[in-house]
């Protein structure tokens, strides 16, 4: 059997030009789309769901972290702007809990209800004036060198192409930088990537009875392995109420090949692997929850998320190239667009390991320079927000939560509209107009 098959030549249909096309409707790509619209651009947001949020609705996540900062012992809200109305959005509709403490009372996050998020977020993007593509698989792009000028779809309508002048990168997992070969990495030096998970959740739980639950779970499930209970897919499981005490999500699994590396969110046999192991894992771990934590024996699973959640896989070689220690010791930059309060959360083999800021007293966030989002080559008028954008492996396990993700596509929208006010290079964007503009718009550079 040959290795190749050559397909006949075919002609592919323009389905449209935008002056802004996303590709990605995660927390990034929803506030890219938002912000360049808002800015009068003519702006198309592609998605292969039928709805946005990315891994925080996909993934079935529920939780927005990465939107207060710990400053100095008080917990702020230091991602503002367009995030801040989407969130008042989904409050409209009721699906909001109070923040709440995190790893020890040291980080605050808050729970959303999924439904909430999804309707909130077509009527915040709708609102700014963008387009959206729903059910569309990018699987390439129209590009030389030098540009790139379009985005290859393929849908239940066929296969096309996306026109666009500037392009923003949202997938998460770096496409966009694989088909136009703009220089990106996988994984850490010795080929680590944060391992995924498959969220789920519990209803029919009684909140009075199971209290802060999330407090003694771990250690039950350390004790159970210790007294000779097989291991559970990772130490460090994380349950916590939604909005109603009756329904809490579970973080609990880790997701391997047989020879114990992450599975690849960018290998399709991978991804299949993944799905399945990861309800298995659920099912396990709900089994030991129910039948052990106080207020879990009536409770049931109610939803495990639609697709595995990806943590970590290609991630841009930028202008700057966002490290560990610049979110550890709180860095500043001149081109700051946005903030990162949020630790370095590294979903490591069988474990969690959490690295706070250094110092006692620490700013508690860094500040994200505009040049994370600018690739260091490849195309000119292509910007990359979300967890894709330039980190290091480690930089980028703490600044891949929703909240720098929605700060990081606010300010790639907004440059998109500032590159098409010139030549559409990125590059040359006017970065202290681009903070103004942000700054005009809500968004916190500093604090
Ligand atoms: C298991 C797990 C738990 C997590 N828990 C939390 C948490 O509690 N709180 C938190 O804030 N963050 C959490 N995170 C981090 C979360 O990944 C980020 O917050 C965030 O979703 C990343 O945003 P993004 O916009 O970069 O990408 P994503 O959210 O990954 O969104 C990318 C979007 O692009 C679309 N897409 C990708 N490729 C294509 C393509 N080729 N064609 C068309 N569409 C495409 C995808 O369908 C997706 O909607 C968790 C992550 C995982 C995996």
């Amino acid at each position: 059997m040959s290795a190749f098959v050559t397909e006949p030549a075919h002609e592919t249909p323009v389905l449209g030009e935008w002056e802004v096309v996303v590709l990605g409707g995660g927390p990034s790509g929803l506030a890219a789309a938002t912000a360049a619209a808002r800015a009068g651009r003519s702006t198309l947001l592609v998605e292969k769901n039928g709805y946005l949020g990315g891994a925080g609705t996909g993934g079935g996540l529920s939780t927005f972290c990465g939107m207060y900062s710990n400053v100095h012992g008080e917990h702020v809200l230091t991602v503002r702007g367009h995030a801040t109305e989407l969130l008042e959005r989904i409050d409209r509709l009721g699906g909001l809990r109070a923040p709440h403490r995190s790893f020890a009372d040291r980080i605050q996050a808050q729970a959303y209800d999924i439904p909430a998020y999804r309707r909130a977020a077509d009527e915040h993007v709708l609102a700014a004036g963008a387009q959206l593509l729903y059910h569309a698989f990018a699987v390439g792009a129209s590009s030389d060198e030098s540009t790139v000028d379009g985005i290859v779809v393929e849908s239940k309508s066929g296969r096309g192409i996306l026109r666009a002048k500037v392009v923003i990168d949202c997938s998460g997992d770096g496409d966009l930088l694989a088909w136009t070969k703009t220089s990106h990495e996988k994984a850490d030096p010795h080929g680590e990537m944060l391992f995924p998970s498959t969220m789920f959740r519990i209803n029919a739980v009684d909140g009075e009875r199971a209290g802060p639950a999330w407090k003694i779970l771990p250690r039950m499930m350390d004790e159970a392995v210790a007294a000779g209970r097989p291991k559970f897919p990772r130490r460090g499981a994380i349950v916590r109420p939604q909005r109603d005490d009756l329904e809490w999500r579970a973080n609990a699994t880790q997701l391997r090949n047989p020879d114990g590396t992450a599975i690849d969110g960018t290998d399709v046999w991978q991804l299949t692997r993944g799905e399945v192991q990861g309800r298995e894992q659920a099912q396990e771990v709900f089994e030991f929850i129910r039948g052990n934590v106080p207020g879990f024996e009536r409770a049931y699973i109610v939803d495990i998320g639609p697709e595995i959640g990806i943590r970590e896989t290609r991630r841009l070689l930028g202008k700057y190239v966002l490290t560990e220690d610049d979110v550890r010791s709180c860095a500043t930059f001149d081109d700051s667009i946005g903030l990162n309060g949020w630790p370095v959360e590294a979903h490591v083999d069988g474990d969690l390991d959490i690295r706070w800021p250094y110092g006692d007293d620490p700013v508690g966030c860094n500040q994200l320079p505009y040049r994370m989002l600018v690739p260091a080559d490849g195309p000119s008028n292509l910007l990359v927000a979300g967890r894709c954008a330039s980190m290091t492996h480690g930089g980028q396990s703490a600044a891949r939560v929703a909240g720098p993700c929605f700060a990081m596509g606010q300010a790639a929208g907004t440059a998109a509209h500032l590159a098409l006010k010139g030549d559409a290079v990125v590059a040359n964007v006017d970065v202290p107009r681009l903070r103004t503009e942000l700054e005009s718009e809500g968004a916190w550079l500093s604090v």
